[in-house]
């Protein structure tokens, strides 16, 4: 058996492009020959053998015996090392950072919280304290791995150059640079994404990505999240940070979001909206929680209400799909059990299907699901930040 050394290569530099190309096919699909992954690749031999030698000497490798080889020359399986890098992922809510620490399969190996500082007058989250608190995080997760090699912050808004956040609602942040006083106090590499890019990144890895190479993440909750995959690259800065499918329309006729369209997407689905109907038409005040129970109850009202928010994700979906020419779109966020478990969505995503009487071309989509916790969305984070520390 040939094993890695612990040593790592000086400056916990990042990998080659070669080596991280085949680091990502074993963390993406596990562990496979020299032969296998040369020929995926489209490597030599000769590169092929230069690159696993270099991954096994980093440490971030090893190579052993296939354990029942079969008739002929036994062959030698690269398989990446999962305790060879550890990443503090970090996500901000308005008013909380839920912190883990993740190998580098994205595992998490400890979690931590603690609340934000409150913001000061104007609705700012006071900057200099967050910085701090996220270092005091990873401190505290520290000890629970062998070393910590980087740091990747996520954010709901509008972020820049994996470092500004150019636009933080919860946070009240304008221009806030996070990633540039994060680095100079833990003296890490940092990444600071948005949090449903960083989801981008951990499904791209982890999840819809080892079988789909384009795809698109709808998430659902506080507001509605979109991410994007393009031909095995998460897209890291949008246009329009979602807005412009959030507010699509699906009935003229429906009630109104907070900008004041009639029936769009998120007059439906964002929890805020939902939520501010269904109290109005009750006259007290009535929470997403409390219309999934009175559904379970029997509540004709409550069901109408979550089937008229599964109807617009089903739009969502179908029209996201078609839009980036997918096959595959997952959806995740904290209120999305809600609106699964209504028949109408998958009944609006079959009948977009539907091909017209002279077509014969049909589509099908793969429409995943990921739960979502505060737990998995700093996961994203860890993961968005393992990526950055290897160089992807
Ligand atoms: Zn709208």
């Amino acid at each position: 058996m040939v094993t890695g050394t612990s040593e790592r290569p000086a400056g916990e530099r990042g990998l080659t492009a070669g080596e991280l190309a085949v680091t990502r096919q074993l963390l993406v699909h596990g562990p496979a020959t020299r032969g296998d992954l040369g020929d995926r690749l489209n490597l030599s031999y000769a590169s092929m053998s230069r690159l696993a030698r270099a991954l096994i000497v980093g440490g971030m490798a090893t190579e052993d015996l296939e354990p029942a080889a079969a008739i002929g020359r036994p062959r030698q399986i690269l398989t990446a090392v999962p305790s060879a890098r550890h990443v503090v992922g970090v996500k901000l809510t308005g008013d909380t950072a839920y912190g883990v620490v993740c190998d580098l399969f994205g595992e998490v190996k400890a979690t931590t919280r603690a609340a934000l500082p409150r913001p000061e007058d104007g609705g700012v989250v006071p900057i200099a304290a967050t910085v701090k608190l996220i270092a005091q995080l990873a401190n505290r997760l520290a000890p629970k791995v062998p070393t910590v090699d980087g740091i990747g912050v996520s954010v709901g808004g509008v972020i820049v150059d994996g470092s500004v956040v150019r636009e933080g609602t919860f946070l009240g942040w304008r221009d806030v640079d996070l990633g540039g006083p994060l680095r100079d106090r833990t003296e890490l590499p940092v990444i600071v994404t948005n949090d449903v890019t960083a989801l981008a990144r951990e499904q791209l890895w982890f999840g819809a990505g080892r079988t789909h190479s384009t795809f698109g993440i709808v998430t659902v909750g506080a507001g509605l999240g979109v991410g994007v995959v393009r031909n095995g690259v998460a897209v890291e800065e949008l246009i329009d940070n979602g807005h412009l499918l959030a507010h699509s329309p699906v009935d003229s006729s429906g009630p109104s979001c907070s900008l004041g369209h009639r029936g769009c997407v998120a007059a439906y689905l964002n929890r805020e909206d939902l939520e501010r109907h269904a109290s109005a038409a009750a006259g007290h005040p009535v929470t997403i929680g409390d219309l999934v129970r009175a559904r379970a109850g029997g509540d004709q009202a409550a069901t109408r209400r979550l089937d008229d928010a599964a109807r617009a994700l089903g739009h969502v979906v179908a029209s996201f799909a078609g839009a980036l020419q997918t096959t595959c779109i997952v959806l995740g966020g904290e209120d999305l059990a809600a609106f699964t478990d209504s028949p109408a969505l998958q009944e609006v995503i079959a009948d977009r299907l539907r091909p017209g009487p002279l077509e014969t071309q049909r589509c099908t989509l793969d429409v995943l699901t990921t739960p979502l916790t505060f737990t998995d969305w700093a996961r994203g984070a860890a993961v968005a930040g393992i990526q950055h520390v290897l160089g992807a």
